[in-house]
């Protein structure tokens, strides 16, 4: 009797599991039917198993005419299909999820940008046996993001300008004021001068980022004395911001690289690692070299950065504490720019840090 009754709990068990599998099943297909987003399955030698209608907004093509078929044999465009073939493999090979972006000319609408997700889908074996892709038509999302890049270069370089005379003007007359004894207006104008050079900044931080997004930043690059240029930005600093820092170490030779802009990359660091840590804390900034490399360490014994933060601290537009906004004037593009900057020298730059033990900002650069 016993066997028998696990056995008929056990069909039992099966039936109803079977049942909720045919409604998941069910579920999952009322879903892709309806779903905005191109759905398909492709198995590992690119024929498509299954594609939802939505495809056909997409194509112009049925559903239908897909079964089986790879992109080729579809007619699509060589490189389309080689773009697809590339990611799906990818896929099949590292049993890892992965992301592509891929233009595409639909009849009704002329060309329209796809962001795509493709999933691996096992066997019992462990092998990938088919490739689950998610397309969905990201156009305008483009266009927004364009704009408003487009908008921001625009509004930066027609600032510029006024500025730029707003500072002339400022200086001469804090000057003219000093000259008069007028102490008081001299000190209001010179806190003027100061948030001027603060909009500067931050108009040049943004005109940076367009030229790095539009990809026409140009490197000048030539031999120089690192040591030297650390020097003379940590002692800029410290009268900027009186605070303490020790130089320990020396770079053994010569780099060729962007003196401007490596400089803009320490003067940032240091500027944070002051701008971050409390007064009267010490910044120690490390150099040393090999016989490819040289490495500058900024480091500070501030509030740290958590290891979630640490991971998006250099994107555009990041800032780690939303207080900092009521104290300090920034975008959150001074890391981001930094490690640009460093990227276009085939360099590397990242954080070491832990909350309440300080941070430690490091770049490497190839010595030429
Ligand atoms: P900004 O300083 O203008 O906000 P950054 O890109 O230079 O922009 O820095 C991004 C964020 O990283 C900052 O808002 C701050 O929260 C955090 N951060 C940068 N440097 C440090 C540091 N040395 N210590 C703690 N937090 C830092």
């Amino acid at each position: 009797m016993q066997p028998m009754s696990q056995d008929a709990g056990g069909v039992k068990k099966q039936s109803n599991k079977s049942k909720a599998f045919r409604l998941s099943k069910k579920d999952l297909l009322t879903v892709t039917e309806h779903a905005p987003d191109v759905i398909c399955r492709f198995d590992p030698s690119f024929r498509l198993l299954y594609v939802n209608p939505a495809i056909e907004v997409a194509t112009g093509i049925p559903p239908q005419a897909f079964k089986n078929k790879t992109t080729r044999e579809l007619g699509m465009p060589e490189e389309h299909s080689a773009h697809w073939e590339k990611h799906i493999s990818q896929v099949v090979a590292t049993g890892q999820d992965t992301t592509m972006e891929f233009p595409f000319l639909t009849p009704a609408r002329g060309v329209r940008y796809f962001h795509a997700v493709l999933v691996p889908e096992f066997a019992d074996d462990g092998a990938v046996e088919t490739v689950l892709t998610i397309s969905r038509d990201i156009t305008e999302k483009k266009e927004l993001d364009k704009q408003s890049k487009d908008s921001v270069s625009v509004v930066s370089h027609e600032l510029r300008t006024p500025i730029t005379s707003l500072k002339i003007a400022a200086q001469f007359l804090q000057k003219k004021f000093a000259e008069k004894g007028d102490e008081t207006t001299a000190e209001q104008l010179e806190k003027m001068n100061r948030q001027i050079d603060k909009m500067k900044n931050i108009i040049a931080d943004l005109m940076d980022t367009t030229q790095i997004e539009h990809g026409t930043i140009k490197l000048q690059k030539d031999k120089f004395d690192f040591n030297l240029l650390v020097q003379e930005i940590v002692d800029e600093i410290k009268v900027t911001t009186g605070r303490k820092i020790r130089i320990k170490g020396a770079a053994a030779s010569t780099v060729y690289a962007d003196a401007f802009r490596i400089g803009q990359v320490i003067t940032n660091l240091l500027s944070n690692a002051a701008r971050y840590s409390p007064e009267g804390k010490e910044i120690h900034v490390l150099i040393s070299s090999d016989a490819t490399s040289v490495t500058c360490r900024v480091r500070d014994f501030g509030p740290g950065i958590s290891s979630e933060q640490q991971q998006k601290i250099f994107e555009r537009f990041y800032r780690a504490n939303e207080m900092e906004h009521l104290t300090h004037i920034g975008l959150g593009l001074g890391l981001y720019i930094s490690s640009e900057i460093i990227k276009l020298h085939n360099g590397k730059i990242w954080v070491e840090s832990r909350a309440g033990k300080g941070s430690t900002f490091s770049f490497m650069l190839p010595l030429g």
